[in-house]
């Protein structure tokens, strides 16, 4: 047996939870098509927002777990990987979003502030209100540097003893016997498990599982700004703006010191990852000068970058975490539906307690 458990994806789900697994004495492998903290899946984009007044008490549990071990990762890494910003939520007080953070930030007990219009122009002047809206700031937010987390999660786990195979693609994953079989274009491994986080690619690595998952284009582009020290990160919280119709658009403090990137939430074309449209066109960009013309000051429509990524949607935005009954030892993990990342190590941990001592994750990750 060449391992414990071979993983098959090093996004942020196959990298987080290689670093959990093997902190934990697994012997563990580790496979990528591309390499390590590549553009080409959902991991990419130079920022993710963290937050923590999001949903359920359950899942506010697990990104308050998240805070700790993302610090817990830059102490064994030396890289910096969590600058926290606090949060902005801006929109109406009825609205979806609004209202969501504010019975999560009260039910959960976590600080908060509801401020009105006037108190958002004399605080946040970059963000333009309108009439109607309000904005809430929660404390316990900021952003992650993904290429990088990718990076060191990966690195870390191949100190504690793992073996990771950049530029290796898995072309199978065969079970049965009591072993997991993973095919290779450099040859076939065996393991004693096997955890596929293949992102939007898992359906292609597995299409006869049936999983409820579609794989969603994504264009995030940073537009230049007029002055930087308006938008750096103790001055502009991450910020999520609900305009009306459920249409949602995201934003983030400067990390180049002249410009910021924002984003429109969902509302992308199904996709490919084969044969995704990697180009930005100006229809990609259109929602985002809408958005910024009417709603922000001081952000000019000039782009510097633009990118593409993918979401990989699971039915009511769940992370799931399914055990196929015709793949026994084989653990599949979609840890993605647009949120992802922030929890990432979490759940790898939740991962390695069900590899490891087969203890289930709880409900907010079904299992199916
Ligand atoms: C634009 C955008 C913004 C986002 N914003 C946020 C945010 O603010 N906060 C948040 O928490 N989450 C966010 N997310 C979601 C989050 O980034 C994803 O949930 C997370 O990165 C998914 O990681 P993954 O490892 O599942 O997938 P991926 O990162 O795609 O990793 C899968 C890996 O598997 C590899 N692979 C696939 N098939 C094979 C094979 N056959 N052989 C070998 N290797 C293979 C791929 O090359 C890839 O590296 C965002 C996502 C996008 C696209």
């Amino acid at each position: 047996m060449d391992a414990d458990v071979a993983i098959v994806g090093l996004g942020a789900a196959g990298s987080l939870s290689a670093w959990r697994l093997a902190s934990r004495g697994a012997k563990v492998i580790g496979f990528e098509r591309f390499k390590i903290g590549h553009d080409r899946g959902s991991s990419h984009g130079g920022t993710r927002a963290i937050r923590t007044a999001f949903g359920s008490l359950e899942y506010v549990r697990l990104l308050t777990q998240a805070f700790p071990l993302w610090r817990q990762l830059e102490a064994e890494t030396r890289i910096q990987l969590l600058t926290l910003t606090r949060g902005l939520v801006i929109g109406a007080l009825q609205g979806e979003l609004v209202s969501g953070v504010l019975e999560s930030a009260r039910l959960n007990g976590l600080e908060h502030c509801l401020l009105d219009k006037v108190d958002m122009e004399r605080l946040y002047p970059s963000h333009r209100l309108a009439n109607g809206e309000v904005g809430v700031i929660e404390e316990q937010a900021g952003y992650l540097r993904p290429e990088r987390a990718v990076g060191a999660a990966t690195a870390r786990a191949e100190e504690l003893g793992a073996r990771i195979m950049p530029m290796t693609m898995v072309k199978s994953v065969e079970a049965g016997h009591g072993y997991v079989t993973i095919q290779t274009d450099r040859g076939p491994i065996t393991a004693a498990k096997a955890l596929i986080t293949a992102g939007p690619w898992t359906l292609k690595l597995l299409p006869d599982l049936g999983l409820p998952l579609a794989v969603e284009r994504q264009v995030v582009a940073w537009f230049t700004v007029k002055d930087p020290a308006a938008f750096r990160p103790e001055r502009f919280p991450i910020f999520i703006h609900e305009l009306t119709g459920s249409r949602f658009r995201y934003g983030f403090p400067t990390t180049d010191g002249r410009s910021v990137k924002l984003a429109v939430h969902h509302e992308g074309t199904h996709a490919d990852p084969d044969n995704i449209d990697r180009d930005v066109h100006e229809a990609d960009l259109a929602p985002l000068r809408d958005f910024l013309s009417v709603h922000m000051s001081g952000v000019s429509d000039d782009v510097v970058r633009a990118r593409v990524c993918m979401y990989t949607n699971a039915p009511e935005s769940r992370f799931i975490v399914s055990l196929p009954e015709q793949l026994p030892g084989v653990t599949v993990l979609s840890a993605c539906s647009g949120h992802g990342f922030s929890v990432a190590p979490v759940v790898g941990e939740l991962v390695a307690d069900l590899i490891i001592e087969g203890r289930r994750p709880p409900a907010i990750v079904r299992t199916i």
